[in-house]
């Protein structure tokens, strides 16, 4: 399987977020809801064990990835937060939303895409198996990817033209970061941290990101049995894949 592949299906799933965004918002909680399980089920049930076992076949200070960890989460919630609070300040300031705030929050999102490419292309320097798993839960949040670039733009008022736009360089963005990682070979005691980091990043976007998205307009039963069922998912994919 080659990780261009896998990128694709990845510009697949934000373009057929950003298409559905367009017309079902009522189910949109119900499908967050499920991606938020898979994502930290793919950490929890694949890239830890995975960390572990690299660490250990490369002797490499198991606290080593878990720091790379938190810095990857924590690097996320500010890179997000710090565009909200510039847009609150924008909000402030002027009584309408502003295309340019919803551009720069989309161009942020575009960032997160390109390291989501990076992530498939150097998890299959690990192993098909772990290139597999991580353009799993690439292709499974990038819906939400897609829908979120489109919801950005058009809450602030951007027209229907530049939100396809952001939308189509949003679903491009992995691919380029896939292709990124053909010319570089990372070291193999260095896999460990960067998954790591990756973990860290999806762990953010998975119960930070994603599952108050789903549990925004109001909680239900539903969503949080569909976040469970995802996770569960996952977890009898990676028994059956062992
Ligand atoms: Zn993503």
């Amino acid at each position: 399987m080659h990780p261009l592949l896998l990128a694709a299906a990845a510009f697949a799933s934000t373009a057929a977020g950003g298409l559905f965004a367009m017309r079902y918002r009522q189910y949109l909680h119900l499908i967050l809801g499920f991606t938020a399980g898979v994502v930290v089920g793919v950490v929890g049930f694949d890239l830890l064990p995975e960390i572990f076992r690299l660490a250990t076949e490369y002797d490499v200070e198991p606290s080593h990835p878990m720091v790379a960890l938190v810095v990857g989460f924590l690097l996320f919630h500010a890179v997000e937060k710090l565009l909200l609070i510039h847009r609150g300040q924008e909000l402030s300031y002027a009584d309408h939303h502003h295309p340019d705030v919803g551009l720069l929050s989309a161009l942020a999102l575009v960032g997160h895409s390109f390291v989501d490419g990076v992530g498939i292309g150097l998890g299959f320097q690990v192993s098909d198996r772990v290139g597999l798993v991580v353009a799993t839960a690439v292709i499974a949040h990038d819906f939400a990817d897609g829908l979120n670039t489109v919801g950005l733009m058009l809450a602030h008022q951007n027209t229907h033209r530049r939100a396809l736009a952001m939308l189509a360089l949003d679903a491009f963005a992995p691919l380029a970061g896939a292709a990124s990682t053909l010319a570089v070979q990372l070291p193999p005691p260095l896999l460990p941290l960067y998954l790591g980091f990756f973990a860290g990043f999806l762990l953010y976007i998975g119960a930070a990101d994603i599952l108050p998205e789903a549990h925004s307009h109001r909680s239900s039963a539903l969503t949080i049995a569909l976040t469970c069922l995802g996770a569960a998912f996952v977890f009898a994919v990676t028994r059956v894949t062992d």
